[in-house]
């Protein structure tokens, strides 16, 4: 079976799904790889370094042409869809419950799309492949190094001739992975951290990483399903809001990371709140992306300096901009993930299995994905 491993060409887009030391796997287990002429450039792996670990580096038409897998980060582009051929698998975080009509259109042309980002996370079996948490934990890290190079002032404590620095006050707001990294980090650079999610299991987790968690008299517990946190009902909100503004004026360094699953992110850091904040303060919002963030004044991949002088960054895609680290992280969760199908050199479907049955999102001509096939359904189109 041939394994592709595509270039991405999505804007800032610097990752790749397989680095040369990930290849060992998968050859002995019976796949010949193929990579696009240049697809690990730009994460510092160059054509040779895949060719020396035993792969084959093709022009894109071969590639396409020929891989009976494809490999990828993100979803290919529409000119890339068109490309592929029926039977031909694309594997990577589709996004399929974003772009529900990108599927159906894979899945009639007989392309299996399989989508890294649908996994069953809490499977323990499933934590080798599980690249939503690889990648944010690498964008929790580099939040807080983003944070820590535009703050204006040092994170820890310092005592010197020339007088003593105060440490660095940084909230982390979301305790999920990337808050959990982001947490441990700004730690080992020596600020004060505190941090609040609404899932109370989180508290333990944040404390056993040395921050000290936020608890709101206003709002005990918002635990959804699957680890996940539920949205919270407008009076929720507000409470919160209310609350949390106290906490938000008294921080040099914010950290924003989130999200609930298949919502708007909620915002937590209102322009009323940044208002209050001190000149030189500095916030990164993860959550960021065209759908808004957790801060209100945040704008997609750029720095917003509020006119009190705080600075609002909102990267889009943190993991891009570690691609190497990043990258070789996620060859690892893709490499599992593929062998995980792979039975005596071909790809197996046995949707008895929960992994399979919750990842593969179109087979046989037909999106079989249950939540994006109801997204396809004409009264969820009229809702949308
Ligand atoms: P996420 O990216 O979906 O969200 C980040 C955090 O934001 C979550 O902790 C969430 O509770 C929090 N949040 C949502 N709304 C909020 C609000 N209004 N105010 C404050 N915080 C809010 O989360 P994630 O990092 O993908 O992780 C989600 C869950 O999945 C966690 O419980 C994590 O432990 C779990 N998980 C489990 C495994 C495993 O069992 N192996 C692996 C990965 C993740």
């Amino acid at each position: 079976m041939k394994v592709g491993v595509a270039k991405e060409r999505a804007p800032n887009e610097r990752r790749v799904a397989l680095v040369p030391e990930a290849l060992a796997k998968l050859t002995a287990a019976g796949a010949d790889i193929l990579v696009e002429r240049g697809a690990g450039e730009a994460a510092s792996f160059p054509d040779a370094a895949y060719e020396a670990a035993g792969a084959q580096v093709v022009a894109t038409d071969d590639l396409l042409a020929q891989a009976d897998v494809v490999l990828r980060v993100q979803r290919p582009t529409s000119e890339e869809q068109q490309r592929f051929r029926s039977g031909q698998v694309v594997i990577g975080l589709l996004q399929p419950l974003t772009e529900p009509a990108e599927m159906a259109a894979l899945g009639a042309a007989g392309v299996t799309a399989i989508s890294l980002d649908a996994l069953p996370r809490t499977l323990s079996r499933a934590q080798a492949m599980d690249a939503l948490s690889s990648q944010a934990n690498v964008g929790g890290y580099k939040a807080v190094l983003i944070a820590a190079n535009a703050y204006g002032r040092y994170f820890p404590l310092l005592t010197t001739a020339a007088g003593t620095a105060r440490p660095a006050n940084l909230l982390v707001l979301g305790v999920g992975v990337a808050g959990l990294q982001a947490i441990a980090t700004a730690r080992r650079l020596g600020a004060v951290v505190k941090a609040y999610d609404v899932r109370s299991e989180t508290k333990e987790q944040a404390e056993s990483l040395g921050a000290q968690f936020l608890v709101l008299k206003s709002l005990a517990d918002a635990s959804g399903t699957g680890g996940y946190a539920r949205e919270l009902t407008p009076e929720e909100r507000e409470a919160q809001q209310r609350e949390l503004n106290d906490h938000i004026a008294g921080m040099d360094v914010i950290i924003t990371t989130a999200q609930v699953p298949g919502r708007r992110p909620p915002v937590l850091v209102t322009s009323a709140a940044l208002s209050q904040m001190k000149p030189g303060s500095v916030i990164v919002d993860m959550a960021a992306s065209a759908l808004g963030g957790n801060v209100e004044a945040s704008k997609p991949d750029e720095v917003v300096v509020t006119d009190n002088g705080v600075a609002v960054h909102a990267l889009t895609n943190l993991p891009a901009t570690m691609p190497a680290g990043a990258s070789q992280f996620y060859a690892r969760n893709i490499s599992a993930f593929l062998l995980h199908f792979l039975k005596d050199g071909t790809m197996a479907y046995d949707f008895d299995d929960e992994i399979t049955s919750a990842t593969v999102i179109t087979h046989h001509g037909a999106v079989v994905h249950g939540q994006t096939k109801a997204l396809l359904e004409p009264a969820a189109e009229g809702a949308r």
